[in-house]
């Protein structure tokens, strides 16, 4: 039978640009065919012998994988694969890696092509598959040469534990961590081949007021978004006693040499009134509350944030923590090492939730499905913790809930930033066990999104953002529900990026979210990045009228250094003009981002059921709850709220709180 690979590949690739893709961060422009013409033989120089399978000798090939080139090299004795590597790729980190070092491993050690691929990481593993069947063929062997490999079947399984925790993304890793920090034993569930979630490819970028960073910090413009707070009319008690808050908080600061204000009530109002007051301002000041100590205990377990802090798109303020590893891998990095060090851990991977096992209106196990179709049955001793993300991968749910007015049409057109497993799962088990569902037509796009693909990541993301015809058109600090809102009402619902030397003065040093520098994306095609000395060459690349994008970047700059004030209502900038060449631009599009709404839970993360009372044992973390961030999730917020109630949920279920 004749391998298959490289028409599976080409195929996934082409699914892949389509369907808004399961692995994400930044893509070269999708290029639907692998790169077989790459290969560098490198053979010994030994001729095959008779009998003999292979022509011995290390092979090289090259094929465009998930967002990239991806060389695989092989080395073959006369009847073995004795070596498999891939010795460059530039696929997502924590994602696309495990596909690169797991594939190459269990092709040598099974002797064969037919090794499982990694499930969420498809595309990557049928490319390494692809590129060692390169190398095999110019080792005078075709795939069918090989062993046929048909793993053991995996058995039926009946476990019990303390917590049992649905879901491997950044909640379930930080529940786990703390039930386990409070005597219990748990057990871990992951549908996909490796843990991460969502929480893996998200920027990793965490809000919290740090008075060591922000104190002497410049941000001209930040104390209006205080006075602005500080000028509403409390809806309620809690919101009447933060302010006064925040009041004597801020006289304080005044009266001071500092050059930031910030603290968590503030923090806590402003995020509230970010996501349109619509979620719970208590259970926003426990996040805010406890932002600072979570940041400091995720650096307990490791994690490494850059010094200082920025204003990241959306999060609103200048207390944005940038992790020092890409995207969030520095932080699922983190949990996976703490949770190796636990006797009391069991952690099953490809095993999918299915329901819930119930006594009565008490949630007491899981039933989930192996790899295999094998029955995976979880008791819990205490409780079970969903923590399985929300919904912005399911495309049929998030039609059902949009919201009619802000989002006429969240369907398939509308490419997802999320991981394949993102499926909002966990949502309905938590309802069919009686829990209440709130906010669930609260769905938030993100703006800076590859317009084809949904993936994020970028090198700036509040400079200049331009239209079709070289205008500005939304203030680049503003809500991501505003600015998304606003492409969509652009021509093509595509907007540019404009950056300059003044921002990345080194394009090989200024590097995405995503850990690619400036200059490979420029060199290879990733994401429409361009680059121009002049602003009339970048104009032409881009297609807008030059005129209308000098006039653009002139009148910016008189914002940034203060000559005028932005029509469209800026207010902090990062003090960086657009003005010194080389000139870049990047195009975005709005993609399905986060889901706001979810299980209905108290302070204690406990799952409430329709008349506000805790349905026994079921706890909910993470993207799954839809009671903190309202009508829109700040960004920088996703990874506090995971921390924060991540580890209350974990101390709660190892209680039985
Ligand atoms: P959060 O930020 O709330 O932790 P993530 O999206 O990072 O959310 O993680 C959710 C995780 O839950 C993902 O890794 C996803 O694959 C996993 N998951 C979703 N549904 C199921 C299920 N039915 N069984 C097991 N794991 C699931």
């Amino acid at each position: 039978m004749k391998r298959t690979l490289g028409l599976l590949l080409c195929l996934l690739m082409v699914f892949a640009a389509l369907a808004g893709c399961a692995q994400t961060a930044d893509t070269p422009d999708p290029t639907p065919v692998p790169d077989a013409g790459e290969q560098t033989p490198d053979a010994g120089g030994e001729e095959e012998e008779a009998g003999a399978l292979f022509t011995p000798g290390t092979y090289t090939a090259t094929v465009t994988a998930m967002h990239g080139p991806l060389t695989v090299e092989v080395t073959f004795s006369e009847d073995a694969i004795t070596n498999a590597a891939v010795t460059s790729n530039v696929e997502t980190p924590g994602v696309g890696e495990i596909a690169v070092e797991r594939i190459p491993a269990a092709i040598v050690e099974h002797q064969s092509l037919d090794v499982d691929s990694v499930s969420g990481v498809t595309i990557t593993s049928a490319a390494v598959k692809a590129a060692v069947e390169d190398c095999v063929e110019q080792a005078g062997a075709t795939a069918d040469d090989l062993q046929p490999y048909t793993p053991e079947p995996a058995e039926d399984m009946d476990l019990t534990a303390d917590v049992v925790i649905v879901g491997g993304g950044g909640a379930g890793l930080a529940s786990a961590i703390t039930a386990l920090e409070n005597g219990a034993s748990v057990i871990l569930i992951e549908k996909m081949g490796f843990l991460g979630g969502n929480s893996i490819v998200a920027g990793g970028i965490y809000n919290a007021p740090d008075p060591e960073e922000q104190d002497y910090a410049e941000f001209p413009g930040s104390d209006t978004l205080v006075e602005e707070i500080l000028a509403q009319e409390p809806v309620s008690d809690l919101h009447a006693e933060m302010l006064e808050i925040v009041k004597q908080e801020y006289a304080e600061y005044q009266a001071s040499d500092k050059t930031l204000f910030d603290s968590p009530t503030f923090f806590a109002l402003q995020s509230w009134n970010g996501g349109d007051k619509i979620g719970d301002l208590a259970m926003m000041r426990i996040m805010c509350d406890n932002a600072l100590e979570g940041l400091e205990w995720m650096e307990s377990l490791g994690m490494e944030f850059q010094p200082g802090v920025v204003l990241a798109s959306g999060s609103l303020y200048p207390r944005t923590h940038n992790a020092v590893m890409p995207n969030g891998t520095g932080y699922i990095a983190a949990f996976e090492n703490k949770l190796a060090e636990f006797d009391n851990y069991t952690e099953l991977l490809d095993t999918t939730a299915t329901g819930l096992i119930m006594d009565g209106d008490k949630v007491v196990g899981v039933n989930a499905t192996g790899k295999d179709g094998n029955t995976v049955t979880l008791h819990a001793n205490n409780g079970v913790i969903l923590a399985t993300g929300g919904f912005a991968g399911n495309v049929e749910l998030r039609q059902e809930y949009c919201e009619g007015e802000k989002w006429p049409d969240l369907g398939a057109h509308l490419p997802t930033s999320n991981m394949p497993g993102v499926t909002g799962d966990g949502i309905f088990f938590a309802r069919d066990a009686g829990a209440q569902l709130v906010n669930m037509e609260q769905i938030q796009l993100l703006h800076l999104c590859n317009p084809t693909t949904g993936a994020t990541y970028d090198i700036t993301e509040t400079d200049l953002f331009i239209n079709k015809e070289g205008k500005r058109f939304v203030r680049e600090d503003g809500r991501r529900d505003e600015i998304s809102q606003a492409i969509l009402a652009q021509t093509d619902s595509i907007m540019y990026i404009v950056f300059s030397a003044d921002y990345a003065p080194d394009p090989e040093q200024a590097f995405s979210l995503g850990g690619m520098s400036l200059q490979y994306m420029l060199d290879n095609n990733v994401s429409g990045y361009v680059a121009a000395d002049t602003l009339e060459e970048l104009a032409e690349k881009i297609g807008v009228p030059a005129d209308a994008l000098i006039q653009s970047v002139e009148e910016f700059n008189s914002y940034v250094d203060g000559t005028a004030t932005d029509p469209l209502g800026r207010i902090v900038f990062q003090g960086k003009k657009v003005e010194t060449g080389p000139f870049y631009a990047y195009p975005r599009s709005p993609a399905v981002h986060h889901t706001m709404g979810g299980v209905l839970i108290d302070e204690y993360c406990r799952a409430l059921n329709a008349d506000n009372q805790p349905v026994p044992g079921l706890y909910c973390a993470g993207e799954i709850t839809g009671v903190l961030h309202g009508g829109n999730r700040i960004g920088g917020n996703a990874i506090v709220d995971f921390v924060v109630f991540g580890r209350i949920a974990g101390e709660s279920a190892a209680a039985a709180k």
